[in-house]
């Protein structure tokens, strides 16, 4: 084999074209290899049935830092956002809807508004200062490093700038479930629901689970610093993000090759010296870096065969399994959401009206069930972009929490049951919902699992626990975005920061390849 090429990605995902963009603007000549037929990842816009385009897996921009999207000119290559900075509506099956951020209205006392604002504002400072740690490669303990030493005392002192009261505060909390938490800053179920929900959507939790506030405060930070003021929809969905980040790949030199599924990483000498392709292609890279989940990472790309069996242990306990679906419906008209013109429609609606609704729903997992009563994310792409259906027609795109990896009774057997509930709750809120249904598609864990390519199909490539969190992501001997293989790198959301289209896992992976290359 030569080596003509100074990094090879495997997956065009947005963290990997994210890792190869910026690599290829530092001169070094990339390549990238997705097995798909179109780059993205879970971040893709597609066909669902004749006439209608959805955001297949991930339909809101919320973390995407402004820094990324104007270092590589995304919006000059071709990013457009249809709706920006969309509000949260909380919807209520009688009564009216509960809107955040919140005002006075919606059956919220005038001590919820003030609370909701005093706890977001007390949040968003710790976001604050946990939001550098996202941007930055985790420090590893024990090393003795200058890096290292300097990342610990960096993260010590963005802690200690909290001040004593801040401190004592984010200490007594961060271990703390948001159930808890929320109960004791707000009398109104709906308000408690709506924010415990951010806690816990894309994960395998529900509100009363240990380290919630974790995940909630890890959401903020992430939406801290992004662009669109948070909540956004790029106009033609985020295939749209996916594509704009491949265009500033390719005019940074970057090559980009789908439907070329990466079979092994070529091994020698104890190095990665390239990869062996499905179709017996060899290409050879000084450095290969891998966007994919670690399970299929280590244990299908690698092989466990490169790896000591402590590793391959940690890597077989990763929990990576998801508990959210994803539901598509084509509409003949716009979904009759009670109180809801199509300017309402422009939101982002959840079902979650209580705490213990949440909760319960959650709990059908446990015993490998889906949610008879399921939490949702709902967005109307159509509301604000008219690309998506055929004219006065309509796509409804939701987030489902929580549907077991795999059923009991198989899913083969309740998927249709599944679909059915899913429909059933939505049209609660949305009396006449079911009339207007054209075409349905219900993807499980199982089937994001199949069509992505992601292990165990979850939101981050794995749960964001205390455990598989930051220094520790995804396990020991794998963080920092390097791997028990020399020349051999991480780039996705398996590793940290974590999931979510933000691209930082890319860019952090890009900069310490840089470091280890120079
Ligand atoms: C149901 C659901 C809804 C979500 N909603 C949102 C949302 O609204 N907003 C948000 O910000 N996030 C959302 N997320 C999370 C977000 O989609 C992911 O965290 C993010 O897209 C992961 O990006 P990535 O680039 O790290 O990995 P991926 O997008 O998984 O990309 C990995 C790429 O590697 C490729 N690959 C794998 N194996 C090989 C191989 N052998 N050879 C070549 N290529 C290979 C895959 O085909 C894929 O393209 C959602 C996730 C799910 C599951």
């Amino acid at each position: 084999m030569t080596a003509p090429y100074h990094s090879i990605v495997i997956g065009g995902g947005h963290n990997g074209l994210t890792c190869a963009a910026y690599l290829a603007r530092a001169g070094k000549r990339v390549l990238v290899l997705e097995a798909a037929d179109r780059v993205g990842g879970a971040a893709v816009t597609r066909s669902f049935a004749p006439g209608f385009k959805v955001s297949a897996c991930a339909h809101l921009l919320h973390q995407m830092p402004q820094d990324i999207i104007t270092d590589l000119g995304l919006i000059r290559h071709g990013l457009v956002f249809a709706a920006e900075a969309m509000p949260t509506i909380s919807l209520a099956a009688d009564g009216p809807h509960l809107r955040l951020p919140a005002r006075v209205n919606g059956g919220l006392s005038g001590e919820d508004v003030t609370a909701y604002s005093t706890f977001m504002a007390r949040m968003r400072r710790f976001a604050a200062h946990l939001r550098p740690m996202l941007s930055r490669t985790p420090p590893r303990l024990g090393t003795g490093t200058a890096a290292d030493n300097g990342a610990l005392l960096r993260l010590a002192w963005e802690i200690r700038s909290l001040g004593r009261t801040g401190m004592r505060d984010l200490l007594r909390i961060i271990g703390m479930n948001m159930y808890d938490l929320v109960e004791e800053c707000f009398a109104s179920p709906a308000l408690r629901a709506a924010v415990a929900f951010d806690a816990v959507l894309g994960t395998n939790f529900g509100p009363r689970s240990p380290g919630t506030v974790l995940t909630f405060l890890y959401r903020l930070a992430a939406e801290s610093g992004a662009c669109g003021a948070a909540m956004a929809q790029p106009r033609g969905g985020m295939g749209t993000v996916s594509d704009a980040l491949a265009a500033a790949a390719q005019a940074a030199g970057a090559e980009i090759r789908v439907a070329a599924r990466v079979a092994r990483v070529a091994v020698r000498d104890d190095r990665a010296v390239g990869v062996l392709l499905a179709d017996g292609e060899t290409i050879a890279g000084r450095h290969v870096i891998s966007n994919a989940d670690p399970r299929t990472t280590f244990l299908n790309l690698l092989g466990a065969e490169h790896l000591d069996t402590g590793f391959v242990r940690r890597i077989d306990h990763f929990r990576q399994r998801g508990l959210t679906a994803k539901v598509h419906l084509a509409l003949s008209a716009a979904p009759p959401f009670r109180d809801l013109a199509l300017a309402g429609l422009r939101s982002r609606m959840i079902i979650a009206p209580s705490l213990s609704y949440v909760e319960t729903a959650f709990n059908a997992t446990k015993y490998g069930d889906y949610s008879a009563s399921p939490a949702m994310e709902i967005v109307v792409p159509t509301a604000s972009d008219a690309t998506m259906a055929p004219a006065a027609q309509h796509v409804l795109s939701a987030v489902v929490q929580y549907a077991p990896y795999s059923h009991t009774d198989g899913w083969s057997a309740v998927k249709q049951n599944f679909l059915d509930r899913i429909i059933e709750t939505i049209e609660t809120y949305a009396p006449g919902l079911r009339g207007l249904i054209i075409a349905a598609e219900l993807l499980t864990p199982a089937d994001i699992e199949t069509e992505f390519g992601i292990s165990g199909g979850h939101w981050h490539h794995g749960e964001l626990a205390f455990d598989q969190f930051f220094m520790v992501r995804p396990v020991p001997g794998a963080t920092q975005y390097e791997s028990p293989l020399e020349g051999f790198f991480l780039c996705g959301a398996g590793s940290h920061p974590g999931g979510g289209v933000m691209g930082l896992g890319g860019r952090n992976a890009a900069r310490q390849v840089l470091k280890k290359a120079a």
